[in-house]
């Protein structure tokens, strides 16, 4: 890593980044967080030249920032940043609010839904509903709970009537779910349902074809499964979620609960 002061930092700014950047070092001082650090450029001169704009370099930072400080304050600087969010469309069709993610700021174990429903939109809170007591009852049949787990997904707004999300949403609304899981940095990610696993994969295949085996995602292990929604409607199909998620629990050295005999 090499180190900059802030005058170094400063230095080749141009006047509007510089003022930005100034406003959220002051945001981060306010939160406690007093050392930045950038990595070492050479380390990203191997890799594909990208292009930069001011907001790119904002953010790049904030990402660096971000994943230095304690994830709880980490998460909550995500939180920050997509604010009030208009960048997609789902913002003015209807959204109550931003449903960003809910548990275990350095879970071991994260769940990728598709996109709040009526009830998470009105909660804020993602896999509330039905569905939710599903996730639930399958976290729980893990022999965990669910404030263990880190649990979001793909888009943070509710689309209008339930609709599955559009490409172009999930590119916008993706980058902030990546965040997250680098600053969570768990050590197995379960995708719920098809959009999910072919958004963080980007393969497309049908869930026959992509469950039962793990994939490498940014150097995570993940596994995919089906939809909690998808087996209240065809529940004969949790026997087959069931072996998906003791494929995880493997990997994660977790045993189920004894059965209460009573
Ligand atoms: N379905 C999802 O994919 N996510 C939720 O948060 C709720 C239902």
């Amino acid at each position: 890593m090499a180190y900059y002061n802030r005058e170094q930092m400063a230095f080749a700014l141009d006047p509007e980044l510089r003022r930005a950047l100034a406003e959220r070092l002051h945001f981060y001082n306010d939160l406690g967080i007093y050392d930045f650090y950038r990595r070492n450029p050479l380390i990203r001169s191997e890799a594909a030249p990208e292009i930069s704009t001011p907001e790119k370099k904002m953010s790049d930072l904030t990402s660096t920032i971000a994943s230095s400080a304690d994830p709880a304050v980490a998460l909550r600087l995500i939180r920050e940043d997509i604010g009030d969010c208009t960048r997609c469309r789902l913002h003015k069709q209807g959204r109550k609010q931003i449903v960003f993610g809910v548990g275990n700021p350095s879970a071991e174990l994260m769940f990728i839904g598709e996109a709040p429903g009526a009830d998470e939109d009105q909660q804020g809170e993602p896999f509330v509903g039905r569905a939710g007591q599903l996730l639930n009852n399958m976290i729980k049949a893990m022999g965990i709970r669910r404030e263990d787990v880190y649990i979001a997904n793909i888009i943070k707004c509710r689309p209008p009537n339930n609709r599955t999300p559009e490409r172009d949403e999930c590119e916008t609304c993706s980058p902030f779910l990546m965040r997250q899981v680098e600053v969570i940095g768990p050590k197995a990610i379960v995708a719920l349902g098809a959009v999910a696993a072919k958004t963080l994969l980007a393969i497309n295949a049908p869930m026959s074809e992509l469950r039962g085996r793990w994939y490498d995602f940014r150097g995570t292990k993940l596994a995919v499964t089906y939809h909690p929604a998808f087996l209240l409607r065809d529940p004969r199909q949790k026997k087959e979620a069931w072996k998906d998620l003791q494929m995880v629990m493997k990997e994660l050295g977790l045993k189920a609960p004894e059965k209460d005999p009573s």
